[in-house]
């Protein structure tokens, strides 16, 4: 990871990015007895605002989180990390559902079950594009993460 963060500089609570931080994260603790029972935080997402500082706000967070509660080495953690703002970018940045539409070629989709399929997403694709539309999600999601300071 290149945009210079560390774990460490991130608790510190001295930094005008940490405060931040750390307000958003206590705005979206759980209040689940059950996870307040065992001391575990729900580290569920806020609402990112598509900014290189709360993509790297996540990043960081999912970083330390792996690397420090999963055990993994710090390279490990921050290739975790990566793939988790791939999905993240994937999962926030959905394009328009046009029904009957390839999403991957914008042809007529054809019948469903036969020739094309719907995504989970609710995106029909031709049975041959599906492949070919996830690989295009993907390096669009790393191009943009990319253009934002993070690297794999
Ligand atoms: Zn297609």
């Amino acid at each position: 990871m290149s945009a210079g963060w560390s774990w460490a500089s991130l608790a510190d609570s001295n930094s005008e990015n940490s405060q931040r931080y750390i307000s958003k994260v206590a705005s979206h603790l759980s209040t689940c007895p059950k996870t307040q029972d065992n001391g575990q935080v729900d580290k569920s997402p806020w609402p990112l605002e598509d900014t290189a500082d709360d993509w790297l706000e996540f990043y960081s967070e999912r970083a330390g989180i792996a690397e420090h509660c999963g055990k993994m080495s710090k390279a490990q953690a921050e290739k975790q990390a990566f793939e988790s703002c791939i999905s993240k970018w994937i999962d926030t940045h959905q394009p328009a559902i046009i029904p009957d539409v390839c999403a991957s070629c914008g042809k007529h989709a054809g019948i469903v079950g036969q020739n094309a399929i719907i995504t989970g997403s609710g995106h029909w694709l031709h049975n041959k594009c599906h492949s070919i539309w996830l690989v295009q999600r993907r390096q669009e999601a790393i191009k943009k993460l990319r253009s934002m300071g993070l690297t794999e």
